[in-house]
């Protein structure tokens, strides 16, 4: 190993993706990619550590474009919660699912994400005024997203799939009856644009 070749860089992304490009990125992750996506979230939750008595477990997982990376050429990054300290419940100590993934897909030079999928059994992170079937990112965590889409890393029109898998029960077609609320950023931001007077 050279000096040189331990050196990390942060590079802007080359490549600005056309919306007709970031239209087929989502088709793929909506008919090739989802479902193994969130199973995989289900399984990461299971290894979030909480340190709540009834832990608060989350998995995610993301699908990107890393820099250099041809479209259609996907990455994803996986993460769970991992929160040992009750007094440390705040920032980029919070480390939540989410922002663990994110850190992931930066760390490793994704110039685009498409998709941040969540799997919980929980419903809210505390804040109960936005009725939900799925938990949605916390406080922090929408503001790295606003943070990444102002960077251009994230999109208005990329995904964020939240879903419930605490009903196991299955349909007719052996199909698990899990709750998934599905928005593009925008419609995310929108939802909690009082955010920005809070
Ligand atoms: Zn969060």
């Amino acid at each position: 190993m050279s000096p040189e070749s331990a050196v990390r860089r942060y590079e802007e992304p080359e490549h600005a993706f056309t919306d007709g490009e970031m239209a087929e990125f989502v088709d793929d992750f909506r008919h090739r990619f989802k479902k193994a996506m969130i199973q995989a979230a289900a399984r990461n939750r299971d290894n979030a550590h909480s340190h709540r008595p009834k832990p608060f477990k989350v998995g995610c997982t993301m699908m990107t474009i890393d820099g250099g990376n041809l479209p259609g050429d996907y990455s994803v990054y996986s993460a769970y919660n991992f929160t040992p300290d009750a007094t440390k419940r705040r920032g980029w100590e919070k480390t939540c699912a989410e922002s663990n993934a994110m850190w992931a897909a930066l760390e490793h030079g994704a110039s685009l994400i498409v998709a941040i999928v969540t799997v919980s059994k929980e419903l809210s992170t505390g804040d109960d005024s936005k009725a939900h079937d799925a938990l949605h990112p916390c406080r922090d965590c929408r503001d790295k997203i606003r943070q990444l889409l102002g960077m251009g890393i994230l999109r208005k029109d990329s995904i964020v799939l939240n879903v419930n898998d605490s009903d196991n029960s299955e349909d007719e077609l052996m199909v698990h009856k899990w709750a998934e609320e599905e928005r593009t950023v925008e419609q995310l931001l929108e939802l909690y644009k009082d955010d920005e007077v809070a």
